[in-house]
């Protein structure tokens, strides 16, 4: 199996966290997300260990939340000692509603509206990490009208592009994200804070990517992230406390994939910092991890009805199921590889392959293709795994299809945390 906590019960039928993933599917219907609570939790400990072991805890791991966001969510990585990131003022209200503590969100985003910037600051949002010139001024107008002062972190642009066979570092300027260094941008940014009052620069943060298996395009990060805060401190003669370095770590999709361990990766990290600062005498910065696919990713599954089995002769075989698109966009998005397993016969071989096609009026609703798979029929359960990172949060009505409910599995046993949407939900706010 692809992950551990998947095992094959004496039915054959597949299960997650010790449940059966083909009652799950009975009982709650379909399409279903199943999560594993102690894949989530395991995962939020192997990142915060490390941080506080090698780091003497001078940092915080905060959650990347719109891998996944609800309520149960930020409560579950809150109680592993967590802070969360958040993009939107969507996600701000559901962490706050979760009980999240204010001082430990982080508030990204490239275009954040003056109205979600005036919550933040209302809510007294630990770090707003700016993005533009013009998002500093409205930052600063509105934490004066609040007569606050408000911690900044400032998003650059390291120039690393991490998706390369061979990551490369170069003038990656062409990004809708962040200040530029190589421009001078990024210091004239520093420099603009200084001239507002109610804002204090805590630090930097970059973001070099995602699904990243290697550890060097991470270090190489953190190298350029202090060179420019030394450079920052000649220059300027400012001393910055923070930095953030993002997430990215790449989980297990398909056998092929060979993550390194979490906790491996962020000792890896935080050792290029402790050379990189020793090199420059500069002193040792609080530093922030922001892991999203790798703490819900492989903790979650997808549990479909198998609708019909079109088999286009010397073509393909099309296995058609009762989700698609709306509920798991990222096939159709970029060519994201899953396994799929017959949840009934999840140990019988895989004899066939096939292109699992969703329910929506699109071609390219595609799940994936060329996937190896059992022999299914109609009325089969299918599960489509790791799908516990930007499938729910990427979910959408479209066609109308009601949204998935999330059910969470601890000990074995099941509690729904987010219901399935009802056809009265799609139409509650139409006119
Ligand atoms: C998306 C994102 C993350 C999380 O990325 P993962 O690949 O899911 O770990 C962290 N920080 C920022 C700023 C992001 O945009």
């Amino acid at each position: 199996m692809l992950t551990p906590n998947l095992t094959v019960n004496a039915q054959g039928h597949l299960c997650i966290g010790g449940a059966d993933c083909v009652s799950l599917a009975k009982e709650y219907q379909t399409p279903l997300y199943v999560m594993d609570e102690a894949v989530i939790r395991e995962s939020c400990r192997k990142f915060h260990t490390v941080m506080q072991a090698s780091y003497q805890g001078n940092g915080m791991i905060c959650y990347a939340s719109k891998a996944f966001s609800c309520k149960e969510i930020y409560r579950i990585v809150h109680s592993e000692g967590l802070g969360a990131d958040v993009v939107s003022g969507g996600e701000l209200y559901t962490a706050l509603q979760a009980g999240m503590p204010a001082e430990k969100i982080v508030f990204h985003g490239n275009s954040k509206s003056y109205a979600e910037l005036e919550f933040a600051v209302t809510e007294n949002v630990g770090r707003i990490v700016a993005d533009h010139l013009t998002e500093l001024a409205m930052l600063n107008e509105i934490a004066a009208q609040q007569g606050k002062t408000v911690g900044v972190m400032l998003r650059i642009k390291p120039g690393i592009d991490a998706h390369t066979h061979d990551f490369v570092q170069t003038g990656k300027i062409d990004s809708k994200f962040g200040f530029a260094l190589e421009t001078g941008e990024a210091l004239a940014a520093v420099k603009a804070c200084g001239s507002y009052s109610n804002l204090k620069l805590l630090g930097l943060h970059c973001h070099i990517g995602s699904q990243i298996f290697e550890t060097a395009p991470f270090a190489e990060a953190a190298r350029v992230m202090i060179r420019f805060m030394q450079q920052i401190r000649e220059t300027l003669g400012i001393t910055l406390a923070e930095l953030n370095l993002g997430g990215g770590p790449g989980i297990k999709y398909v056998e092929s994939d060979d993550p390194r361990p979490f906790g491996d990766v962020v000792s890896d990290i935080i050792s290029a910092v402790r050379e990189s600062c020793a090199a420059c005498d500069y002193p040792l910065p609080y530093l922030l991890f922001e892991p999203g696919r790798s703490i819900v990713g492989a903790a979650g599954l997808t549990l479909y009805r198998v609708a019909a089995v079109k088999t286009i002769p010397n073509v393909r075989t099309y296995v058609l199921v009762d989700g698609g698109m709306c509920d798991n966009p990222r096939y159709a998005l970029y060519q994201s590889q899953y396994e799929a397993l017959c949840a009934d016969r999840a140990d019988a071989p895989k004899d066939a392959v096939v292109t699992i096609g969703g329910k929506c009026c699109e071609s390219g609703d595609l799940i994936g293709e060329h996937m190896p798979l059992q022999t299914v029929s109609a009325g089969d359960t299918l599960a489509v795994l790791a799908t516990g990172a930007y499938n729910y949060s990427m979910a959408s009505n479209y066609n109308r299809n009601p949204r998935p409910a999330v059910v969470m599995i601890r000990d074995g046993q099941p509690r729904e945390i987010i219901h399935r949407e009802s056809y009265a939900d799609l139409v509650k706010n139409d006119l």
